[in-house]
C-alpha cells in the first residue's frame, strides 16, 4: 500500500530551550494525499510557517511522525533533509527571485540543480513561464514585473523540475485581488497537471475555494475548518444552537428589540466573510437546516420591521431561468417550494434588472400575477423589491415586502431599512445558496419555504 506523500503523526515543535523554551506546534495529525490541494489557515504567529518548514524538510522534526516521501523527518540527517528538499517545490512570501536575472535565469537556475542538457532546461523554462502566461516576459528582470508576474515566475521555478510535493507560503501576500487569485489559479492548474499535493499556508479568505480541504491552525493546535468557522461566528452560532425547531428561533429573533436586532445582523455581517466561506464548505445537512432557519426568521424579523404583512426571498436560479422561493412568512402555512420563470412577476423584473421597486397597486401592474393570490387568498395591495446582488455583481436573490401594514404604500424610508436590513441577509442568503447547490447528504434538500404566496 502506497503511503500518503505527507503524514503527520503527534507533531509538536518548540524554538529555544530551557528558560526560552517555546512551544509552537502541539500534537498535530494529518495527511496529505497525493494531487490533494490543503489550506492552512490561521492567525499570524499561529505555527504555520513553522509547520511549512517542517514538512519542507527545511528544520528537523523534533517530537511526533513525520513522513514526507516516504522518509521519516524526525531526527533526519542533514543529507537525508537534502535529499527531500530536492524533491519539493517552495513559493514563498517574498518570492526570492534573484535580481540580477531575467525571469528565464531564474527558472533554469532551479533547473541545473537537476541536471540535464543546456538547452533542454532552456526549453523546459520557456514552457513553464509561457504555462504561468509570461511568454512575453522571458527577458525580464524582477524588477520590471509587477509582485503578480514575480510571484508567478517563482510558481514556474517552483514547479519546472516536477516536485513531488510543493509548499506555499502565502504566496497571495502583498498581491492585489486579481493578482492574488491569478496566483492560486496557477498553482491549481499546475498541481492538477502533475498531480502533486500542494500544502499552502495563508491568511487570505479569498482563495480559500481552491482547497480540497482546509485546516486551522491556533496558538499550535490545528483543527478542521468546519470547527473553526463554528467557533468564530459565536453569536450567530450560539442562537442557532440555542434553537431546535424553527418557531423557537423566530421567536426569539422577533423578541429582540430594533437595537438588538440591528446589533445582532450587524454581528453577524461582520463575521460575514468567513461565514460565507465556512458553510459553503461546511457542507452538512444538520448545519443546512440550521442556516435555513435563520434565514426565515431573519425575514420574518425584517419584514415585520417594516411594517410588511409579508416578506419573501427569491434566490435568482439562472442555470434554469427561475426564481426560487426560499423562504416566505406566512405562519400556520403549508409549505410550498415556489419556482417561477424569471421573465415574469414583479421579482422577476427586479431580478433581471437589478433595481429596487415600489409598486403602490399591485392589481394595477402589467407583470403583476394575481393567480397566487387566488391561490393563497391573499390580497396584495402594495410590494416593495429589492434585488440582493453577490460579491460579483450579480443579482441572486430578490427580498420582497407585500402590504405595508397601515394600509399605506411603501416608501423611501421603508426602501432604505428594507435594502439595509437585505444586505446583511444577503450574506447569509449567499453561503445558504452554495450549500443549496450541493446535493445534501443527508436530509431532503428542500427547506420548508413556510408559505406560497410568493409572487406579487
Ligand atoms: P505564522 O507563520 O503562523 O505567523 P510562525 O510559525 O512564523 O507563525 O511563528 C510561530 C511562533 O514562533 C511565533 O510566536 C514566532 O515568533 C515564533 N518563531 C518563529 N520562528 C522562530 C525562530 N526561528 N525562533 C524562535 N521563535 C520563532
Ligand atoms: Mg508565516
Amino acid at each position: 500500500m502506497d503511503e500518503a506523500p505527507i503524514v503527520v503523526e503527534g507533531l509538536s515543535h518548540h524554538y529555544g530551550s530551557g528558560e526560552l523554551r517555546k512551544q509552537i506546534l502541539f500534537d498535530i495529525s494529518t495527511e496529505i494525499a497525493a494531487g490533494e490541494i490543503v489550506i492552512v489557515t490561521g492567525p499570524s504567529g499561529s505555527g504555520k510557517t513553522t509547520l511549512l518548514t517542517l514538512v519542507g524538510a527545511l528544520r528537523s522534526a523534533q517530537e511526533g511522525s513525520l513522513r514526507v516521501l516516504g522518509e521519516e523527518l524526525r531526527g533526519a540527517t542533514p543529507a537525508l533533509l537534502e535529499s527531500v528538499r530536492k524533491r519539493i517545490g517552495y513559493i514563498f512570501q517574498s518570492h526570492n527571485l534573484i535580481e540580477a536575472l531575467s525571469s528565464r535565469q531564474n527558472v533554469e537556475m532551479a533547473l541545473r540543480l537537476h541536471g540535464g542538457a543546456p538547452g533542454e532546461i532552456r526549453d523546459r523554462a520557456v514552457a513553464m513561464l509561457e504555462f504561468v502566461g509570461l511568454g512575453e516576459r522571458l527577458d525580464h528582470h524582477p524588477s520590471q514585473l509587477s509582485g503578480g508576474q514575480r510571484q508567478r515566475v517563482a510558481i514556474a521555478r517552483a514547479l519546472a523540475a516536477e516536485p513531488k510535493i510543493v509548499l506555499a507560503d502565502e504566496p497571495t501576500a502583498s498581491l492585489d485581488k486579481q493578482s492574488g487569485r491569478d496566483v492560486v489559479d496557477h498553482i491549481q492548474m499546475l498541481a492538477r497537471e502533475q498531480g502533486v499535493p500542494v500544502l499552502l499556508v495563508t491568511h487570505d479568505n479569498r482563495i480559500l475555494d481552491v482547497a480540497d480541504r482546509i485546516v486551522h491552525l491556533e496558538d499550535g493546535h490545528l483543527s478542521s475548518f468546519k470547527e473553526a468557522v463554528l467557533a468564530s461566528n459565536s453569536r450567530m452560532m450560539a442562537l442557532l444552537a440555542e434553537s431546535t425547531r424553527k418557531d423557537d428561533l423566530r421567536g426569539q429573533v422577533d423578541a429582540l428589540s430594533d437595537q438588538e436586532f440591528g446589533d445582532l445582523l450587524d454581528e453577524v455581517t461582520g463575521e460575514a466573510q468567513r461565514f460565507v466561506e465556512g458553510v459553503a464548505r461546511a457542507g452538512d445537512g444538520a448545519f443546512r437546516a440550521l442556516l435555513d432557519q435563520a434565514l426565515s426568521a431573519f425575514t420574518y424579523k425584517i419584514g415585520r420591521l417594516c411594517r410588511a404583512e409579508r416578506a419573501s426571498l427569491f434566490l435568482v436560479d439562472r442555470e434554469r431561468g427561475e426564481l426560487w422561493l426560499r423562504v416566505a412568512q406566512e405562519e400556520g402555512g403549508e409549505p410550498v417550494e415556489v419556482r417561477m420563470p424569471i421573465d415574469r412577476g414583479i421579482a422577476g423584473r427586479v431580478a433581471r434588472n437589478g433595481v429596487a421597486e415600489r409598486i403602490d397597486d399591485a392589481y394595477a401592474d402589467p407583470d403583476f400575477n394575481p393567480e397566487v393570490d387566488r391561490d393563497t387568498g391573499f390580497a396584495t395591495r402594495s410590494v416593495l423589491a429589492v434585488p440582493l446582488i453577490d460579491r460579483g455583481g450579480e443579482v441572486f436573490a430578490v427580498a420582497q415586502l407585500l402590504n405595508r401594514g397601515d394600509g399605506a404604500a411603501f416608501d423611501a424610508e421603508d426602501e432604505k431599512r428594507f435594502q439595509q436590513f437585505a444586505g446583511s441577509v444577503a450574506v447569509i442568503l449567499e453561503g445558504w445558496w452554495r450549500l443549496a447547490d450541493e446535493p445534501d447528504p443527508t436530509t431532503d434538500p428542500t427547506p420548508d419555504p413556510m408559505g406560497s404566496e410568493a409572487e406579487a
